[in-house]
């Protein structure tokens, strides 16, 4: 998705989930936007997983009542 342009070396690292520089080896530097948008990511996760619960649950007190 994106290039990460290596603070050390200066060369461009074109893996999103790099956290150490493929040249030299140096940090990135990005952990707290790696770690902001695997956040992003897991929330998303949990949003479906809760509104497929919560399907679930409708279902089963649906047919519960039957
Ligand atoms: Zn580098």
């Amino acid at each position: 998705m994106g290039t990460v342009i290596c603070p050390n070396c200066r060369k461009p690292i074109y893996d999103d989930d790099a956290l150490l520089c493929h040249f030299c080896g140096g940090s990135l530097q990005r952990a707290g936007r790696g770690f902001l948008g695997r956040v992003r990511y897991a929330n998303q996760k949990v949003m479906w997983f809760f509104v497929i619960f919560a399907v679930l649950v409708a279902f089963i007190l649906l047919f519960a009542r039957v």
